[in-house]
């Protein structure tokens, strides 16, 4: 565990934040906007320029927007998921987090050492609550540019105009996802976080790699679940050994249902729709477990012109 890293990020993002500030001192001695504004959560338009838009609210962005806030200037903080704490939201069930005591802007320090992920959700939850500070969930940076000395942010909800762009967007990218209809359903996730919350349910895991397998092997060994695993190629190959045999012997003790050569087409309350190669097959269905991998938003940064140092198996 790299202790103390949710403290260093915090840090980080409040650096990031007072370049925003000196990018509106600027602007405002050339007489260019300059009132400040807490919060910026309703409607935006291409037309408002913001000191700040944050892209992520994990424990970097909120803290960032936080101190945006503090600083009085006009920010807007987007989250592609409904929820807030970025990786700590996705860690298993009752993890300890462990971190370093962190000075949050508008709420001291942060004086945790070793906690479970539940209490610090509920800790920046309740944060959120009374500084009102305004998080635009389930909206996705799309594409970023320069334009003049700011950015045309776009997202999954419009366009916004910023002088600064602070990206805490973390290093997990956007999970893939399947692309059919009824994937919006709230039985679909895209990772497994606690096993047990399926106990007697019909689950169906997508996927071909460790994460799927790994998923899949935690479902079979719940009492009552009953698993599919359904992956488009002909075989998993490029998994731990260990997990393609303990997968092996699950499915020969039939706790498990793989399904290669298949691709799931529609999902409805209750069941799920799949393709395989001997024609359509109805699964009944109470959730689907997207583990497709991730998509690194390498692209959008290097048009945005983030350059990158590959290193391969090093
Ligand atoms: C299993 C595990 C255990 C860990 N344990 C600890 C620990 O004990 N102590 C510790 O200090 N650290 C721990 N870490 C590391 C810690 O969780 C991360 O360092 C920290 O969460 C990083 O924070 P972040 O805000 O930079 O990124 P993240 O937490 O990854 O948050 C990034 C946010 O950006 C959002 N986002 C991404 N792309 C977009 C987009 N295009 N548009 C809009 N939003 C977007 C994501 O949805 C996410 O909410 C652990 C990590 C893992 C995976």
């Amino acid at each position: 565990m790299r202790r103390g890293a949710a403290g260093g990020i915090a840090v980080r993002a409040v650096k990031t934040v007072q370049a925003a500030m000196a990018a509106k001192a600027a602007n405002t001695a050339n007489g260019e906007g300059g009132e400040g504004r807490h919060g910026a959560g309703g409607a935006d338009g291409a037309g408002r320029l913001h000191d700040v838009v944050i892209v992520g609210c994990g424990p970097a962005g909120l803290a960032a927007g936080l101190a945006a806030m503090e600083h009085g200037l006009d920010y807007l903080l987007i989250e592609q998921e409904p929820t807030l704490g970025g990786a700590v939201f996705h860690y298993p069930r009752h993890k300890v987090a462990m971190t370093a005591p962190v000075e949050l802007a508008l709420v001291g320090t942060m004086r945790f050492t070793d906690v479970r992920k539940e209490r610090l959700l509920e800790f920046w939850q309740d944060v959120v609550a009374r500084t009102r500070l305004q998080i635009r969930f389930g909206e996705c940076l799309l594409e970023l540019a320069r334009a003049g000395d700011g950015f045309v942010v776009t997202t999954s909800r419009g366009t916004h105009r910023a002088r600064c762009v602070l990206l805490a967007m973390g290093r997990r990218g956007t999970p893939r996802k399947l692309e059919v209809p009824g994937e919006d359903g709230p039985q679909v996730v895209y990772r497994l976080v606690d096993p047990s919350q399926y106990d007697g349910q019909e689950v169906l895991v997508v996927g071909g790699g460790d994460s799927a397998l790994e998923a899949a092997i935690a479902l079979a060994e719940r009492p009552g679940t009953t698993v599919t695993l359904s992956y488009r190629g002909d075989a998993f190959a490029r998994v731990r050994a260990r997990n393609r045999d303990t997968l092996a012997a699950l499915e020969a003790a039939g706790r498990v249902a793989v399904w290669l050569a298949s691709h799931v087409t529609a999902i409805e309350p209750g069941r799920v729709h799949l393709h395989r190669t001997a024609g359509a097959h109805v699964l009944a269905n109470d959730a689907v477990i997207v583990c497709a991998g991730g998509q690194l938003p390498v692209g959008l940064l290097q048009r945005a012109g983030v350059a990158f140092d590959m290193h391969h198996g090093q």
